[in-house]
């Protein structure tokens, strides 16, 4: 399937600058891609109408030399991201059938640049999970396969799996990703592409429907680090209307791109070297560990002492936080109703049927750590535990540049494995949920491959607004680990 659609962004960039390609061109192959896709489930909706729409108008800008960052390049759009005129259900029945009329700061700040919108990408519901299985709409399957075992099917990870798939599989160049706890970076990993959560504050918040707002963030998914450099730059900046947004000048990602790891120190926390973790996963880690070392850096052992309480405290703060989120899903604003005999009946049957059984869990769990009595004990403290965990990391920044991690505990696995075991699934994120309760940046890159022939993952985590330094490092580490491997469902 060699083509324009196995072009990177940048690639195409300079391609439609060239006039090889038209946006329009590109535009019909993507459409295409996307029909081919299908069988992975990976978009809740697909917009080829508007797709061709934006793309003629990014012709005319082309044209004019009005190019913007992203002009004319195709994109998914996480279905939690509210996009005027265009359905967002987050994955979730209770939205079944909303259609903001507005338009998120994100998603209009890719359009500005120039984007291509083909369709909203399937997710776990309201972004709870790891697997992408708790979907309304159904599973999202992982383009990538088993090479001994070629029928079972893998989960693409989660919660931006629509996201992951599409854009491991070539039906879009990018998509947009959120991050509450490690949903852009754990997908990344499971699907063998770029993902880069940003710093809290670094994109707007408004417009994507909220899941724990003190950690949500929105990211870019990517086949390539230089493309995440691109998209990331096009998606952030200061938004007067998300009171976290910072205003910071949005710098030249991709310039800050090149050159080796001398007067870098890369820290390795000997805390995540956990029990029970594959030996492949620690293997690939320390050959990324000499991979940094052979480009320059220093490798210095470091201790992030507080992060065995990190996954604890963030099914605590991010449950009450989507308790909180979610207590809007009333049956008279938006989407679902079901009827009743009396208004608290309606709000009993709307909620009831709208909502699945993880994010019913999740409100159980927030609403219970929250109440009177409880407060002080569950969620005070996670709080007080919270700010330790982000000490561990300013600390760590006196002595080191970036920190090296493996991004999740495994590859991929099977659809519907871990499904009866809600700790198990947590698991996934004991690596990713660390930076998000820090609000610090993290990337992963491709790696290598597991024993199976399914991608693996490495993390980068940075100080706070220092996305450069986790770009520069993870193109250091995906030019190294030289991964081209290709997943399955490309080869037909
Ligand atoms: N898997 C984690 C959860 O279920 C993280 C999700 C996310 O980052 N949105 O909460």
């Amino acid at each position: 399937m060699a083509g324009v659609c196995d072009l990177t962004l940048a690639e195409t960039r300079d391609a439609l600058a060239r006039g090889d390609v038209s946006p329009t061109e590109l535009a019909d192959a993507y459409v295409k891609a996307v029909e081919a896709a299908r069988p992975l489930n990976a978009f809740v909706v697909e917009t080829p109408e508007l797709a061709r729409d934006m793309a003629k108008a990014s012709e005319a800008r082309l044209a004019k030399g009005e190019a913007g960052l992203m002009e004319g390049i195709p994109v998914g759009i996480k279905d939690l991201f509210c996009t005027k005129g265009v359905q967002a259900t987050a994955g979730s029945h209770i939205l079944e059938g909303f259609v903001p009329t507005y338009e998120s700061t994100v998603t209009a700040n890719l359009f500005g640049a120039g984007a291509v919108m083909l369709g909203k990408c399937n997710m776990d519901e309201f972004a709870m999970g790891s697997a992408n299985m708790t979907s309304y709409f159904g599973p999202v399957e992982n383009p990538w396969r088993d090479a001994a075992a070629s029928n079972k099917k893998y989960v693409p990870g989660g919660s931006s799996g629509g996201s992951a798939s599409a854009v491991a599989a070539h039906a879009v160049l990018a998509a947009t990703g959120t991050d509450t706890g490690g949903s852009i970076r754990q997908p990344a990993a499971f699907t063998g592409i770029v993902g880069l959560k940003p710093t809290y504050g670094r994109c707007s918040r408004w417009g994507i429907v909220a899941f724990a707002s003190s950690l949500d963030q929105a990211g870019p998914m990517t086949r390539t680090v230089r493309d995440a450099a691109i998209m990331l730059r096009a998606m952030a900046g200061y938004d007067p209307k998300d009171s976290t947004s910072v205003n910071r000048p949005v710098p030249d990602y991709e310039a800050a791109l090149g050159g080796d790891l001398r007067n870098l120190k890369i820290g390795v926390p000997k805390e995540y070297r956990m029990d029970g973790m594959p030996a492949e996963i620690d293997t690939l880690w320390r050959q990324g560990a000499e991979w940094c070392k052979a480009a320059g850096a220093e490798i210095v052992d470091i201790s992030l002492p507080h992060t065995k309480y990190a996954l604890p405290t963030y099914y605590i703060v991010a449950p009450a936080e989507a308790s909180s989120n979610l207590a809007r899903y009333d049956g008279v604003r938006y989407g679902l109703r079901v009827e009743g005999a009396t208004l608290q009946e309606m709000y009993e049957n709307t909620r009831a049927e709208g909502f699945g059984a993880e994010v019913r869990r999740r409100i159980m769990i927030g609403t219970y750590v929250l109440s009177a009595g409880y407060y002080d004990a569950y969620y005070l403290k996670a709080q007080k535990v919270r700010t330790r965990i982000a000490d561990d990391f300013r600390h760590a920044w006196e002595s080191v540049d970036a920190i090296l991690t493996p991004t999740a505990p495994s590859a991929a696995f099977a659809q519907g494995e871990k499904m009866d075991d809600p700790i198990a699934m947590y698991l996934n994120d004991v690596f990713t949920v660390p930076a998000s309760m820090a609000g610090l940046p993290g990337i992963s890159v491709p790696a290598g491959l597991s024993a199976d022939g399914l991608p693996l993952g490495l993390q980068i985590i940075g100080r706070p607004f220092d996305e450069e330094t986790v770009l520069h490092v993870g193109q250091v580490l995906e030019g190294a680990a030289g991964f081209d491997a290709k997943p399955a469902f490309l080869a037909g």
